[in-house]
């Protein structure tokens, strides 16, 4: 299927390794002109010379980087001041950035929370707000928020998580139904499960010295308790999320798109 996005303009935030690298190799193969955003230069020029060999020979678009850490105003500034780039004329923006750590409630602080809430919930708002009334006025527009299936079904020690994205996915689902889908700019949540990823792994990590058994036991609890049998891959995460940037996902707006291998056992 042609997504039919070749040649347009996508900023990926969190996109030197994970699922944020998976979303911009799958619009960098459509043939999207990609800025990939992580703090470390180092990963993020090796991520991004991996993709441009992996594009078809003679494809044209253009993949640039910048080394920014999103949470903050200056590197949000930064994203759409790269030389070459698109400025805040951008099709597709895909808001993503750690996750914040796991813990007990009552251990958290009014900082330790405004931090989860600036990371996981002001960093989007404020990106979307940068560029969702270009997107408007140009007739299209593709917005997609990684956030996590701890908003479908919260994970205890992730209060942090399930709060600050909690409010993300609630202000999103007004905004996507403020009159934006009528010009040709949806926005959409893509809540991963487990995704093989430098996180799941020190996730995994951590659960295994906790519990004081091996990665590998862990690792195989965790994934039999997943219909699908295993860990989802990065680059399945980047299909999905390409699609729902594509033309053909024009109709599909406001919603929590969960992928998880089937482990969420409800019906909706
Ligand atoms: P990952 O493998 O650790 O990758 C995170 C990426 O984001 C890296 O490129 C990292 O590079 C970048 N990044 C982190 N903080 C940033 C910041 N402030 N500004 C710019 N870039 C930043 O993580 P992942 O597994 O892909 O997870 C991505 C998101 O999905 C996280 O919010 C995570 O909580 C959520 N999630 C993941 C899973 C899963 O199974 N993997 C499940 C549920 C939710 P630098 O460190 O160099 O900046």
């Amino acid at each position: 299927m042609d997504l039919g996005i070749a040649g347009r303009w996508a900023i990926v935030c969190g996109a030197s390794k994970g699922l944020g690298w998976g979303c911009a190799r799958a619009l960098a193969l459509e043939g999207v002109n990609v800025v990939m955003a992580a703090r470390g230069a180092e990963a993020l020029e090796t991520a991004a010379a991996r993709l441009r060999a992996e594009r078809p020979a003679g494809a044209r678009n253009q993949i640039l980087t910048v080394a920014a850490d999103v949470t903050t105003e200056a590197g949000r500034a930064a994203l759409f001041a790269v030389p070459g780039g698109p400025g805040r004329d951008v099709d597709i923006l895909v808001t993503n950035a750690g996750g914040p750590p796991p813990g007990d409630f009552r251990q958290w602080g009014r900082d330790t929370w405004l931090r989860a809430l600036d990371g996981n919930m002001l960093t989007p708002i404020e990106l979307i707000k940068a560029t969702v009334d270009g997107m408007a006025a140009r007739g299209f527009g593709r917005i997609v928020n990684i956030t996590s299936s701890a908003v479908k079904a919260p994970i205890d020690i992730l209060g942090l998580s399930n709060g600050a994205r909690s409010g993300l996915t609630g202000f999103v689902a007004g905004l996507a139904r403020s009159g934006l889908a009528a010009r040709g700019v949806t926005l959409n949540n893509l809540l991963p499960g487990k995704f093989a990823t430098d996180r799941l792994r020190a996730t995994l990590q951590a659960a295994a010295d906790k519990a004081g058994q091996p990665l590998e036991v862990i690792e195989h609890q965790q994934r039999e308790a997943i219909p699908a049998g295993r860990f989802g891959t990065p680059e399945e995460f980047g299909a999905i999320c390409a699609f729902l940037c594509s033309v053909h996902a024009g109709y599909l707006t406001g919603q929590n798109v969960l992928a998880d291998g089937g482990a969420y056992p409800g019906t909706f």
